[in-house]
């Protein structure tokens, strides 16, 4: 490729026109002079005109598998009546199979022109035989239609869980369909889980999206032992767009026997998570002092001995050892078992991770320094934590000033590595980039692009050891490049997310193209 504003993420050399690469490696980088001498009659030459070009981004938290059930549900964002939702839902109940659950998400009956909430009988009169379960946008409500109330057994005489509500007409008593809070799960507890072939199906269309948005590299974190399988028959079959670093739940650990990747950097057996604590939102986070309201502190998910012992059988099966640690406490607890695995078997090069390490205070900071710990964060999972759940108001001002300190992070030379959580979150690295840089609360923590590009790049390579093959713009390296409209350091911070996705190259396959 040539003609074009190649960032290379080589401080050394930031900056060339031109690419080429060779079967899937990259074998030189400079101006379109230097290029232009290696074409040979068979070389295919991208013209860039202008465009920039960055190493393909690497998403380091994406839960792939879920992505693509969500893909796989009726979009109803952006329905602006009962009529247009019954249209889709119609769309949808022809090309379906009689019997089969068809979901929905996204509603939002202020949009309606109906100006009211749908009902059972508006889902019946499109869908008698197929149950149907749609999603309030707040994921706190939904409405289901007839042949659903059947499936999951509901009449009139069923109790109404502590903490829900099951909505009746006003007129007869009869069940409208709406079920809120906890009587969702009712429903939620019946919805059939998806084939493996359903699966596979939706896992294609995920890694489709995924690079469609400028990515080639995904940590796949596993959340259920069958997504191992679907992994390695997208492997075998060709059907992988991008490459794979699987990270497992270390409670299916057990079921790594049988996956043999075979080899290659496409697909990669990666880490195993420990999970030290749980969620801020959920106040399942442990802290070492109470939430403001005084309600809770959190729990450890298993004890200090337990930690470490499962640390180090991750560590001897050759695995990065990952710790879910979002509290304080949790931090604690998590670089602990990091300090006594590497004082009793020191290991070479260990490239241990903590995900989130979201409450910290000055002491952590300098432990996670000196045990060269890797911090993995999702920016907008970041931006979440102050906006939607007012992390301020629930951890008070002191321990909010230290929540995700990016900056301060970065400025003490700790490696941080950048994902989305999809489908927690959305998938573009670019609004990512966007969201770490602009961040709102305690600004002084935003990052510069460059350093988020390299979280997204760079670093991200670095914490799966592929620094060697991936992350910057280099000879030698493997030929997984993004070329975006415009370069996100040229214009404005708030503009990045903005910037369009032109072109994603995998291995010197182009595997998305805009055009
Ligand atoms: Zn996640």
């Amino acid at each position: 490729m040539t003609g074009g504003n190649v960032l290379t993420m080589i401080p050394s050399r930031p900056c060339a026109e031109a690419v080429a690469a060779k079967g899937d490696r990259i074998v030189k980088v400079g101006t379109n002079e230097e290029i232009s001498q290696l074409v040979g009659e068979t070389t295919e030459i991208i013209q860039l005109n202008g465009k920039t070009v960055v190493p393909g981004f690497i998403d380091s938290h994406i839960h792939v598998a879920d992505f693509g059930r969500l893909l796989n549900w009726i979009d109803l964002s952006d329905a602006n009546s009962i009529t247009e939702m019954q249209k889709r839902l119609k769309t949808r109940v022809e090309q379906s199979p009689k019997g089969k659950w068809l979901l929905g998400r996204g509603l939002d009956p202020t949009r309606f022109a109906e100006k009211r909430f749908p009902t059972r009988f508006d889902l019946d009169s499109v869908s008698p035989a197929n149950p149907v379960v749609f999603y309030h946008q707040s994921g706190q409500v939904c409405v289901v239609n007839s042949k659903a109330l059947e499936s999951a057994g509901l009449t009139t005489l069923t109790p109404v869980p502590e903490g829900g509500d099951i909505d009746r007409d006003a007129e007869t008593g009869e069940l409208n369909g709406v079920l809120r809070d906890t009587a969702t799960n009712l429903i939620w507890n019946v919805i059939p889980e998806p084939s493996e072939e359903e699966l596979l199906e939706v896992a294609c269309l995920a890694c489709e999206k995924i690079v469609e948005a400028g990515v080639t590299s995904v940590h796949w974190m596993v959340l259920a032992p069958i997504e191992l399988s679907i992994i390695q028959r997208l492997h075998t079959q060709n059907m992988l767009p991008l490459r794979v670093y699987v990270v497992v739940p270390e409670n299916i650990l057990d079921n790594m026997k049988g996956f043999q990747p075979t080899g290659g950097s496409e697909l990669t057996v990666g880490g195993a998570v420990i999970s030290a604590d749980g969620y801020l939102a959920a106040k399942t986070a442990a802290l070492f002092q109470p939430y403001t309201d005084g309600s809770a502190n959190g729990k450890l998910l298993c004890t200090q001995e337990e930690m470490t012992n499962t640390a180090e059988k991750i560590l001897k099966m050759g695995l990065q050892l990952v710790i879910h640690a979002m509290g304080d406490k949790a931090v604690d607890a998590a670089l602990t078992a990091i300090e006594q695995v590497s004082k009793e078997t020191p290991r070479k090069d260990m490239r241990n991770r903590i995900e989130q390490a979201a409450v910290l205070n000055q002491g952590l900071i300098k432990r996670i320094k000196q045990a060269g710990v890797i911090v993995s964060v999702q920016p907008l999972v970041v931006a979440s934590e102050f906006s939607v759940w007012s992390a301020t108001e629930n951890l008070g001002a002191e321990r909010a000033r230290w929540l995700y300190p990016l900056k301060t992070l970065l400025k003490k030379g700790i490696r941080v590595i950048g994902g989305s959580d999809c489908p927690m979150e959305p998938l573009s690295p670019l609004l990512g980039i966007k969201t770490a840089v602009t961040r709102k609360a305690f600004p002084e923590e935003q990052v510069t692009v460059d350093e988020a590009l390299c979280m997204y790049t760079v670093d991200a390579a670095y914490s799966s050891k592929e620094e060697n093959i991936k992350g910057s713009i280099e000879t030698g390296k493997l030929a997984d490049l993004t070329v975006l409209s415009n370069d996100p350091k040229e214009v404005l911070p708030s503009e990045i997310e903005k910037l369009e996705v032109e072109m994603t190259i995998v291995g010197g396959r182009v595997v998305y193209s805009k055009h």
